[in-house]
């Protein structure tokens, strides 16, 4: 089965709801251009009502780029699955590298956090990727392959429900991207743990440091079905770029 491409556009703790109205109103108006492919905005929580109507009626899909695992409770300055559902979110990221490294994510609460957004009918983005440290230690596929079988064994048959983003720590805002052939031999690792657990249709994003001059490539991969895109989501020409690469 024909995986469609997804550019999703991580706009990070970025995004007044004035500059989301404009860089939403801006996405909105040239996407048409961009066919064949889904296109995703992950704006901050604040924000997403006043993106979710400035792409009203445009197809660009709305996500969070974070949610609690528990329905309702006293979890203050958090927000679950059903609140984002409500706002108009079809999506969110879950367990990105600034959560694991800032936050204390780890692979458990990920799982719990998929799970709320699953129950919710939220399609969770689930971030894995190891460090430099790992790289060059050469643990990269070990630390891979833990954090996306402790997804596959929480989520069993509904890990069908998500997408994947592989994106390096060491590839994330620095300006360092994974060449085509580093993605696409992680991708195919990650696609093999997939098919084994009947799940090989998950779309398998890339990200870290994506951008125009580089997405082609990327996106040329046979494992690679489209990106997460941090910086280069904040400016809707080079983002739109993207997608149309
Ligand atoms: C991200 O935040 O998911 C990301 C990939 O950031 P950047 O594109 O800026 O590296």
């Amino acid at each position: 089965m024909a995986r469609t491409p997804l550019l999703a556009g991580n706009w990070k703790m970025h995004g007044t709801r004035a500059e989301a109205r404009t860089l939403a109103g801006a996405l909105a108006k040239s996407v048409g251009q961009t066919t064949g492919r889904e296109v995703l905005i992950a704006p901050p929580f604040t924000a997403l009502d006043a993106a979710r109507e400035a792409i009203a009626g445009t197809g660009i899909l709305l996500a969070a780029q974070n949610v609690h695992g528990e329905d309702r409770g006293a979890f203050t300055g958090e927000v679950s699955a059903a609140m984002l559902a409500e706002a108009g979110c079809t999506h969110v990221i879950i367990g990105h590298s600034e959560r694991r490294q800032y936050y204390g994510e780890t692979d458990a609460s990920v799982n719990a956090r998929l799970r709320g957004a699953l129950r919710a009918s939220l399609i969770p983005i689930v971030c894995v990727g190891e460090t430099l440290a790992e790289r060059e230690g050469g643990q990269t596929s070990a630390v891979v392959s833990r954090q996306i079988d402790a997804v596959i064994a929480a989520l069993g048959p509904a890990m069908v429900r998500t997408v994947v983003a592989y994106e390096p720590v060491w590839a994330i805002g620095t300006g360092r991207t994974a060449s085509p052939e580093q993605a696409q031999e992680v991708h195919a690792l990650l696609r093999s743990r997939l098919a084994a657990a009947g799940a090989a249709q998950v779309k398998l994003l890339y990200g870290g440091s994506v951008k125009a001059a580089n997405a082609a490539l990327l996106f040329g991969m046979p494992d690679v079905d489209g990106g997460l895109v941090g910086g280069a989501s904040l400016d809707a020409k080079e983002f739109l770029a993207i997608a149309s690469a």
